[in-house]
């Protein structure tokens, strides 16, 4: 068996129960994911043996357990001639069709592939990688080890009096739709230094009042996503052109197309929109 491709060993344990047991199969080919598609929706394969047959040298990765059964994800370079009532979906699409635990489960796996096909030779003195753990690995001749690396990005809601400030950024796939202000965090960089940066880069404002609202694995291909609110101090709106094509103040009543409800910054702008129906309520109770 080749050196490089130590990750997986026939004799150990885990390949041992992946023979025996029903395992939740995450294959990927390319940036998308294989999964079964029939009359009840599509759902990730769960069968005693790879849906897809893999090679010895097949990249595979062990994931924790799922309702309690072994999750296991591998690459295929290539679709095979035979589909056997499988469908590719991208997956950031998978998320409108998968339950969020599978969807999270299916982004993991995509990120312990990246990384275990981004660190198959040290960066230090080049020779092969070898697995030390499910989620390390150790240089074979100088010993450095390394493990999966995830990369912090912030997102933030800005309020103006009533309004939210939302984005429309030139990577966006619907033209239409418009996202909050976001961006990677920079070595050195404290998130809320990171919020202030952006946002004064971004659309040149400045804020104040920065508070923590939540988080979420974003593994295109390795990020965490942080998101934030904030509100507005001062400035006029000016575009940074190389990222943005157009930034607006807008309110709950009249908000133009918005990401997907499984995003992060749609629990940002859901949240926004939440507050005047919990507003009109107590309007409502006041007046009883
Ligand atoms: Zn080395």
């Amino acid at each position: 068996m080749s050196q490089i491709m130590t990750n997986f060993d026939p004799k150990n344990e885990f390949s041992d129960r992946m023979k025996t047991e029903q395992t939740y199969w995450f294959v990927f080919i390319s940036n998308s994911l294989l999964l079964q598609h029939d009359e009840e929706g599509y759902s990730v394969p769960c069968t005693d043996v790879p849906p897809i047959p893999m090679k010895e040298w097949t990249p595979r990765q062990e994931l924790p357990m799922l309702n309690g059964k072994p999750c296991v994800a591998y690459s295929l370079s290539t679709p095979p001639a035979d589909m056997k009532g499988l469908e590719t979906v991208g997956l950031r699409e998978s998320w409108n069709v998968l339950p969020y635990e599978f969807y999270n489960a299916a982004g993991k796996a995509a990120e312990l592939l990246y990384w275990d096909e981004n660190t198959r030779y040290c960066g230090m003195c080049g020779a092969p990688m070898k697995r030390h753990t499910v989620i390390s690995k150790r240089c074979t001749n100088c010993g450095k080890e390394v493990w999966p690396q995830v990369s912090p990005a912030i997102i933030v809601r800005i309020r103006k009096d009533d309004d939210i400030l939302l984005v429309h950024a030139k990577n966006f796939r619907r033209s239409e739709m418009y996202g909050l202000v976001a961006g990677f965090v920079e070595t050195g960089e404290t998130l809320e230094e990171c919020v202030i940066r952006e946002v004064h880069e971004e659309v040149g404002l400045e804020i104040t009042n920065i508070r923590y609202f939540g988080s979420q694995p974003w593994p295109y291909p390795c990020g965490v996503m942080i998101g934030f609110t904030a509100d507005y101090v001062s400035g006029d709106l000016h575009v940074q052109e190389e990222e943005l094509s157009n930034a607006k103040w807008f309110n709950r009543d009249h908000l133009p197309p918005i990401p997907d409800k499984m995003s992060i910054a749609r629990r940002l702008i859901d949240d926004y929109v939440a507050e005047k129906a919990s507003a009109t309520k107590v309007k409502v109770k006041d007046e009883q």
